[in-house]
């Protein structure tokens, strides 16, 4: 079965909710998903980039906020090279590959890649344009040195368990506490837990967080394999996989997660997959270098 995108049974900590919901929630994933088997590649008899949202930011504008981003990991960004605080190893910052297109992004990605385009944190008021995913190049290297690499055992020594809405009845969670994403995720999980109750159903019961797992058919790893990922209420979210393209090629959008839900995500560094062109309205990540007032700004004067 072929799974390209990520990992919809992602693992929870303790028994938060009923198996019956767990079951009924990993088959809808997974049923749903082998429909999707066949398009590896997304996107791959398209790629091209969208022709707004992209960042146009300075080289040393982007290492400058890679660098505000990660204070405690990262040393500085000199003359290409990202050198680490915690044993001073370096990495190149930019490829040098210009004009890579959006598979070339998705596949081989550099650190300043993961820059291309332009996250719009906000209220979400229409759908993405086509191919526009901001966050979802990752490289590898760089989240494997920040967070481990899973399949050596190096992210779950670091994960630990968080209360996930006590109050609504949600369970635990668990996540990394590098860059303190767990306090985060807390901090969030306080205020999702006061929001009214016509919320709950999208974020009791999470779908899950960590999960050490490679994309099928590639090299690259999921955000879940560092434990920095969430997917909330599974049966309330939708998924690009689960959808039919349209005659003309491209993937209707569809949401129901309502923007109370995203912002709170937002103010504590997640971005949110809902909203990528690739959706995952149930998808949550720790990616605080699109979440700057600067990136803030930037999408705001986009068209
Ligand atoms: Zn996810």
């Amino acid at each position: 079965m072929k799974r390209a995108d990520r990992d919809p049974g992602a693992v929870i900590a303790a028994p938060a909710k009923p198996a019956t919901l767990v079951v009924a929630a990993i088959v809808l994933c997974l049923g749903v998903s082998a429909g999707g088997a066949g398009r590896a590649k997304p996107a791959a008899a398209d790629p091209v980039l969208p022709s707004s949202g992209l960042n146009t930011a300075s080289k040393a504008s982007k290492a400058a906020t890679l660098l505000a981003a990660y204070p405690e990991q990262l040393e500085r960004i000199e003359d290409n090279i990202l050198v680490w605080k915690k044993d001073g190893s370096q990495m190149g910052f930019d490829d040098g590959i210009t004009g890579k297109d959006f598979d070339a992004l998705l596949e081989k990605p550099d650190i300043e890649d993961q820059f291309t385009m332009s996250y719009p944190r906000g209220d979400q008021t229409s759908p993405p344009a086509k191919n526009f995913d901001p966050g979802r190049f990752r490289n590898d290297s760089f989240f494997a040195k920040m967070y481990g690499d899973c399949s050596k055992g190096e992210v779950a020594p670091h994960l630990v368990n968080v209360a996930w809405l006590p109050k609504k009845g949600g369970g635990q969670v668990r996540v990394t506490a590098i860059n303190g994403v767990d306090k985060k995720l807390k901090a969030i999980s306080d205020e999702l837990d006061a929001l009214p109750d016509r919320f709950t159903p999208y974020l009791v019961s999470p779908g899950g967080t960590y999960v050490c797992r490679v994309i099928a058919g590639t090299e690259r790893r999921s955000a879940h394999a560092y434990g920095i990922a969430i997917d909330i209420n599974v049966p309330h979210s939708d998924y690009w996989r689960w959808s039919k393209p349209n005659a003309n090629g491209t993937i209707p959008y569809r949401n129901r997660i309502p923007n109370e839900i995203v912002r709170i995500f937002e103010k504590h560094g997640f971005i949110w997959g809902g909203k990528w062109y690739h959706y995952d309205t149930m998808h949550f990540e720790y990616r605080p270098e699109l979440l700057t007032a600067e990136q803030g700004a930037q999408a705001r004067t986009q068209p």
